[in-house]
This record gives C-alpha cells, sequence and structure tokens, in this order.
C-alpha cells in the first residue's frame, strides 16, 4: 500500500484526506496549529507524525494544498522537507498558486530526482466531500497517469492540462471568471429583489437563459439568506484574483482589476468569510 503524506488538513484537505483512506491508503498527517483535523483523521486510521518531515520521510507521496504561494515557499521549500526528500518521492501540488512559485518548486525537486505534478482542484468543499472534484493536472503525462489512481479518490474528472505551471494557470483563468460571476451573481439579485422578481423565477428562467453561470446555479441561494459562512474563503478568492491580474500584467485585464479592488475592500471586513460575502457590496 503507498504512503501518502497529506499537507494542509484545512476546508479542503480535510474532507480529501478522508476520502484517501477510504480508498485504502495509508495516511500520514501532523499538526500546524489546529490539531482538531489530525485527530479526526487519526479515528478514521491515519497516522501521526510529530513534524513535516517526518511527515515526508515517511511517506511515498506528499500531496499538499496550502492556501498561497506564502505557504507553498515557505514550507515545500523549508530545509527540513528538502532534507526528507529522496528521488523515489512523488508530490502532487494542489494549492491555487501562482504558475511561478509552481515552477520554482518543480525546479528545486527537479534537481533533487523528485517527481512533480502540478495539480490544482475545483469543486468546492462538496466536491472535496464527495470525491467529486476536477483535477487540473499539469507536469508529465506519464506520471499524472501513475498518479491516477490517487486522484481519482478525491475527484471525478482529471484533466492533463500541459506542463508544470499550466494547472496552476487553468485554475487561475477559472478563478477570474468566478470572482466576477460571483459579484454578477449577487448584483443580479440586487436588482431582482428590487424588482420583486421571485428567487426561483430567477434561478429558473435565467438558469436556462444566456446569463446562466456556475455561481448562478449555486450559490444564489446562500446570497438570498445572506448566509457567508466559508465555504471558499473570500481571502482566497483575493488572491486567486491578483494571481490572474498578475500574469495577465498592467492594467491587461481591466474588469478583473476592477472586481480585484471589490474584493480587496470587502476582505477588510469578511476576508475569513465565504467569498459570496462580495453580495455585501450590491445587497441591502
Ligand atoms: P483553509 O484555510 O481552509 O486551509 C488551509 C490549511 O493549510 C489549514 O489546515 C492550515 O492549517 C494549513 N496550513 C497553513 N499554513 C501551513 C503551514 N505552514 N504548514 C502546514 N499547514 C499549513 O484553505 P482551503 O482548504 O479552503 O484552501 C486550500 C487551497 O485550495 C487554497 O489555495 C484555495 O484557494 C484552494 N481551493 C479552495 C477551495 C474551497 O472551496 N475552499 C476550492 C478549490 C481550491 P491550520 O488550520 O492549522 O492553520
Amino acid at each position: 500500500r503507498q504512503r501518502i503524506g497529506f499537507i494542509g488538513l484545512g476546508a479542503m484537505g480535510l474532507p480529501m484526506a478522508k476520502n484517501l483512506i477510504k480508498n485504502g491508503y495509508i495516511l500520514n498527517v501532523s499538526t500546524y496549529r489546529n490539531r482538531t483535523p489530525v485527530d479526526e483523521l487519526k479515528e478514521l486510521g491515519a497516522v501521526e507524525q510529530n513534524s513535516v518531515s517526518e511527515l515526508v520521510s515517511e511517506s511515498d507521496i506528499v500531496i499538499s494544498i496550502l492556501p498561497t504561494d506564502r505557504e507553498m515557499e515557505s514550507v515545500l521549500l523549508s530545509g527540513e522537507v528538502l532534507d526528507q526528500l529522496t528521488s523515489e518521492k512523488i508530490l502532487i501540488e494542489m494549492t491555487s498558486g501562482s504558475p511561478a512559485m509552481m515552477k520554482k518548486v518543480n525546479e528545486i525537486y527537479k534537481g533533487m530526482g523528485v517527481r512533480v505534478l502540478d495539480a490544482p482542484v475545483s469543486g468546492g468543499t462538496a466536491g472535496a466531500e464527495k470525491g467529486t472534484l476536477t483535477v487540473m493536472a499539469g507536469g508529465d503525462a506519464k506520471l499524472v497517469e501513475e498518479c491516477k489512481p490517487i486522484m481519482e479518490a478525491m475527484a471525478e474528472k482529471i484533466y492533463v492540462v500541459g506542463q508544470i505551471g499550466a494547472g496552476k494557470a487553468i485554475k487561475a483563468i477559472n478563478q477570474l471568471l468566478a470572482s466576477i460571476h460571483m459579484i454578477a451573481s449577487a448584483e443580479a439579485l440586487a436588482l431582482a429583489e428590487k424588482l420583486e422578481i421571485e428567487t426561483d423565477i430567477l434561478k429558473k428562467v435565467v438558469g436556462n437563459s444566456s446569463g446562466a453561470s456556475w455561481m448562478l446555479e449555486n450559490k444564489i441561494d446562500s446570497l438570498v439568506e445572506r448566509n457567508f459562512n466559508p465555504g471558499f474563503k473570500l481571502n482566497l478568492m483575493k488572491k486567486d484574483v491578483q494571481i490572474a491580474v498578475d500574469e495577465a500584467g498592467n492594467d491587461k485585464l481591466p474588469l478583473a482589476s476592477y472586481v480585484l479592488d471589490l474584493y480587496k475592500e470587502v476582505a477588510n471586513q469578511d476576508g475569513e468569510r465565504d467569498f459570496s460575502a462580495i453580495g455585501k457590496k450590491v445587497l441591502v
């Protein structure tokens, strides 16, 4: 049985790790700040390691899904992790980070003979729980094939999108649209409320017309309830739009740049709430 070391047991990582245990993998975990996910996973059979370096040393495959580039760098390129890497190990990197940081990690790992997959995900916490995520995999096609059973324990669709960095790139493009569609859906709801159009009508009619979007279909109910519990934290969406705007270069994405400013404004108060809290800009 393959031993997987899982780093980043948050809103996404915890349910993804549970699905790996369910599928028979040996799962190594360690505590960063919050002990709760480690305790929960131990009850399901995970093995607790005393540190991230022990976790890497005891695993054949390391999976990471951390908040941002900053944590990717501070964890994956830390001395304690690098010291434990050997050429048989594989890293499946699932953070929504930047293409540049992914390439930096890959260059250093490749130099040590470690094979790397750039494999961010989409599908939200519900998809992580149900094991129905979409993986956007960049890297060597043979390695994607080799890692497929592991990814299939967590995901329904696995797309091979290009080389290392391409996974992070397509994810940033998805997030560019998702961030805009979220505020657009909130504006649609604000107008529907003002014009006394019922939410069910909005969902059914626009949902089957040219204005349809995933956000309108999936997030409208929580907007109606003004329920902004994460889910997907607004700070993380802000980080994703920033990646898209940075990768495009100055002023190349006028709408995304404007929307980024809106997310930044709302993040001051509501950064740790669900990204749908951007709706507060327009909903009364
Ligand atoms: P969370 O903030 O819920 O989880 C982040 C996890 O990383 C926490 O368990 C945290 O531990 C851990 N962590 C932070 N720093 C370190 C560190 N230095 N060493 C070890 N562990 C660390 O984020 P999500 O799970 O929501 O998101 C993770 C990534 O997945 C992000 O890039 C996000 O954009 C992306 N994503 C999120 C989706 C969602 O719906 N939530 C959907 C698709 C992608 P602790 O709690 O102890 O601080």
